[in-house]
């Protein structure tokens, strides 16, 4: 019998590897929601709406019906790469940049909304694994299988960091571990659906955890 899977945690607590694992292992759908946040957050830089100095959310509330955001599996990867209205941004979204307006651009309530919808649509069969930061609280508070993902700031940071420095970008840690540390900050004290853990959801502090140990420790949750 298929199920839901729920992942949520604070920026970089490493769901997204966990999840898609999980997904590969069980043959379910991955959907990373944090992905959709960046390409909306991605569309209001490419289109003037947010900068270092300018922030003109009616603008991109009033655009909202022209963004589209969709999936498609890429084999080569194992996973599905995210697309803005036909274009493959995959790459796009993950530079500090976007992770800096990201959590500022997801307190919108209209963009989460839509959101928020499209994700339910798509996670309307089971046999689904969804990481973010409301899976467990509002995309789907039903989900048989709720995480809450935790590891220190500076484990995340350190992650991360490695993770940037690996596709190439030239950037600091200290300029990283910042950046994890206010999108905890945004998204833990929004109004429209903070951050926090879902009721039901069995918290896993992965800081001292590899990732066998985390992905034996999640099967035997699934398999019961
Ligand atoms: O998961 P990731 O770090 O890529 O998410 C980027 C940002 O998108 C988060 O810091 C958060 O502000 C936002 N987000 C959200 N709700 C989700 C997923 C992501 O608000 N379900």
């Amino acid at each position: 019998q298929e199920i839901t899977i729920a992942i949520d945690g604070f920026s970089s607590t490493g769901k997204s590897t966990v999840a898609k694992q999980l997904a590969k292992h069980l043959g379910y759908v991955y959907v990373d929601t944090g992905a959709m946040y960046r390409a909306v957050t991605y569309y209001a830089m490419q289109n003037g709406f947010i900068d270092a100095s300018n922030f003109n959310v009616d603008g991109l509330v009033t655009d909202l019906p022209k963004i589209e955001i969709g999936f498609k599996f890429n084999p080569e990867k194992g996973f599905a790469e995210v697309y803005l209205n036909g274009e493959n941004i995959e790459k796009q979204i993950r530079t500090l940049e976007v992770s800096s307006f990201v959590s500022k651009v997801a307190a919108i309530s209209e963009v989460r909304k839509k959101l928020v919808e499209q994700q339910q649509k798509m996670g309307q069969d089971k046999g689904i694994v969804m990481d973010g930061r409301d899976i467990g609280t509002v995309v789907f508070p039903d989900a048989e299988l709720k995480l809450f993902m935790t590891a220190s700031p500076e484990t995340r940071a350190e992650r991360r960091y490695n993770e940037l420095i690996e596709r190439g970008d030239n950037i600091e840690y200290e300029a990283v571990l910042k950046n994890v540390q206010e999108r905890d900050y945004i998204d833990s004290n929004r109004e429209d659906s903070p951050l926090v853990k879902a009721e039901g959801a069995i918290e896993i502090d992965n800081s001292k955890m590899t990732l066998e140990e985390q992905f034996t420790k999640i099967l035997q949750l699934v398999e019961v």
